[in-house]
This record gives C-alpha cells, sequence and structure tokens, in this order.
C-alpha cells in the first residue's frame, strides 16, 4: 500500500560534500571539530573544481529526489572555483528537478580577498535573478567586517543569510558578535553552543552533529522556528526526523514524533512549492508522524512536481540517467581524491 506526502525539504546540505564518500583519511587522526574541519572539509573544499562541483551536485540532487526531498537550501565553499559556482549548483539541480536556494560561503580563512569574491559571487548570483540566500562560512572564520558586508548585501538584496552558527566551542563568540546584525530572515545553522537569542530560523542536524561530536542543540528550548537539515550528509529527512526524534527522546521522554514532524514542515517556510510537490511512498502511513519515527526504510516510489511534471518514477529519475550520473561523479570523485 502507498500513500502520499508533500515533497520533503533539505534545510541544511553542503552539494559538494556528496564526492566526500570515500576519500583517502587525513594525515593526522582529527581529534575535535576544529580539526575535523581543518584537516577533512577544509582540504576537500580547496580542491574543489566548477566540473567537480556539478557532477557532486547533481549526484546530491538526485539522491535527494530518490528520497522524496525536492527542496535543498544549499551552503557551498570551493575557495579556488568561487566565480560561477553557484550557477553550477542551481544547474545540476534543475537538470534533476529538485528545488535549490543557493549561497556561498565566504570567509576570511583565505584572506580578506577571497572574502570579498565570496561576497560578490553570492552578488552576482542572486542579483542577476538565482534563488538564493547570502552565505557566510562561520563567525569565527570572518572578521567583523565581512559579517558587516554580509549582512548588508543581505538587505540590499532583500534576501536571509545563511550562516554556521556556535556548531562547536570555537565558535563560541557567535552569539555576541551575530547579536545586533541578525534578522528574522536569518537561516543559523546548529546553534548547538549559542549562548543567547538571536533572531532567524534554526537548522538542526542531528546527525551531522552526532558525527562530529560538538554536543546536542536542545533545539525544542529556543524560541526559534526550527527546520531540519542534514548538513551535507545526503538529502533523507524521513531518516533525518527520525534521528531528530530518538535525539530528542534521549534527552527528554515526553517529547512527541508531532515535534520532529514539525520542524519538517516549517521548511516549507525558505521553499513554498514543495507543499505542492507530491511524493508516493512504499508505505500506507508515510503522513503519520508516529508511524514514520519507528518505520525506517520507507522509500518514495513516485514525485510529481507542483508543475505537473513526473520527477521520479519507480523509485527512478526521469529526467536524468542515474547511472551517467553515478559514472561521472566516480571520475570526478577520482581526480578529487588524487589532488588531496
Ligand atoms: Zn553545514
Amino acid at each position: 500500500m502507498a500513500s502520499t506526502t508533500p515533497g520533503l525539504v533539505c534545510g541544511h546540505h553542503h552539494l559538494y560534500s556528496s564526492l566526500a564518500r570515500g576519500m583517502p583519511a587525513p594525515p593526522l587522526q582529527p581529534t575535535n571539530f576544529l580539526e575535523i574541519l581543518q584537516q577533512v572539509w577544509w582540504r576537500l573544499d580547496t580542491a574543489l573544481d566548477l566540473e567537480m562541483i556539478y557532477w557532486s551536485a547533481k549526484l546530491g540532487a538526485v539522491e535527494a529526489l530518490m528520497s522524496g526531498t525536492t527542496g535543498i537550501i544549499d551552503h557551498h565553499e570551493s575557495p579556488n572555483a568561487i566565480e560561477g559556482s553557484l550557477d553550477v549548483i542551481a544547474q545540476a539541480c534543475s537538470e534533476v528537478g529538485v528545488r535549490v536556494v543557493c549561497s556561498y560561503g565566504v570567509t576570511d580563512r583565505h584572506g580578506s580577498a577571497a572574502g570579498r569574491r565570496g561576497l560578490e559571487e553570492n552578488r552576482r548570483f542572486i542579483a542577476s535573478g538565482g534563488r538564493g540566500m547570502v552565505g557566510v562560512h562561520a563567525a569565527f572564520t570572518c572578521s567583523d567586517e565581512l559579517l558587516e558586508s554580509a549582512s548588508g548585501l543581505a538587505n540590499d538584496l532583500g534576501v536571509g543569510v545563511h550562516i554556521h552558527v556556535a556548531e562547536g566551542i570555537d565558535d563560541l563568540a557567535a552569539g555576541k558578535r551575530l547579536e545586533q546584525l541578525a534578522q528574522d530572515d536569518w537561516l543559523l545553522v546548529h546553534c548547538v553552543h549559542l549562548d543567547r537569542e538571536l533572531r532567524g530560523t534554526i537548522a538542526h542536524n542531528p546527525r551531522s552533529n552526532m558525527n562530529n561530536g560538538v554536543g546536542y542543540a536542545h533545539p525544542s528550548r529556543r524560541a526559534n522556528k526550527i527546520i531540519l537539515g542534514t548538513d551535507g550528509i545526503g538529502a533523507d529527512m524521513l531518516e533525518e526526523m527520525r534521528l531528530a526524534y530518538v535525539a530528542y527522546r534521549a534527552d527528554e521522554v515526553t517529547l512527541s514524533p508531532d515535534l520532529a514532524w514539525s520542524w519538517l514542515e516549517n521548511g516549507y517556510d525558505f521553499i513554498p512549492e514543495c507543499r505542492d510537490d507530491q511524493v508516493t511512498w512504499n508505505y500506507d502511513h508515510s503522513d503519520s508522524p508516529w508511524h514514520v519515527a519507528f518505520t525506517p526504510g520507507i522509500r518514495a516510489i513516485n514525485v510529481r512536481s507542483a508543475e505537473g511534471e513526473e520527477l521520479l518514477h519507480d523509485g527512478l529519475p526521469t529526467l536524468v540517467d542515474l547511472h551517467e550520473i553515478r559514472s561521472k561523479a566516480s571520475e570526478a570523485a577520482i581526480r578529487l581524491f588524487a589532488k588531496l
């Protein structure tokens, strides 16, 4: 028996990380969150070129679609391929039929000139009609000047800022530094160690937080609206919802699956059209939080977009060739790993 839901939204993704699976181990074993960034992600992102970004995004988008996820809020960084990177991601998603909100995560990690180039990529993409938010990596890798410029640019463009906030203890000062800048349309990612109230929606990423050992974010204690993201570990949002549920049950056993379900639905604030996409699942209670929380492995069978186009048929994408994407992505991954 099948049942349907609207398309799901991944509230925080890094499509550039789709190729990272199986990457060579770093030279030194990372022992904390900052070392994971330094030795894994900041080595990976500097090695990316536009071709790798394209196949990584396309693989991530098609895997999202096969999980019933029709909208992605993406956060991208590729310091040696900044210009045009957001177009490449938007193009790859569009070819698959997945909606995407793009942002380039600016940082002063590679000098203030690279920070300005990142800002310009956000500006160029959004001003030319691209769907995006102004991306910021995190306060702890940005000067006050860059944070203020990003905030000002977002105001000028009429969009929010998409920023990692207090993910690890290294970013403890984020609350104080962002307090005067954050607006209601900001997307604050993680907020595990945020020490005060900040305006904006919080993207909660339970699997990533566990994977990085940064601690539990206690999203149910926040006054902010909460959405769910994967932080680059796929885009299976029913799976992330299940994990969000058991993560808060481990902390507070009275909370129900309805809460995690509401966090999934809050994603429509950012990509409302997904509410009119239709996903048919291989399970007859896919619209019931209490069923979904206790039914691992529910799969999307068909996806029809709000515009009436069939995007997924019998579990396979219709607009693109899955085998071609996997094989091209695997070639790009070999090139990427060789550079690491
Ligand atoms: Zn992230």
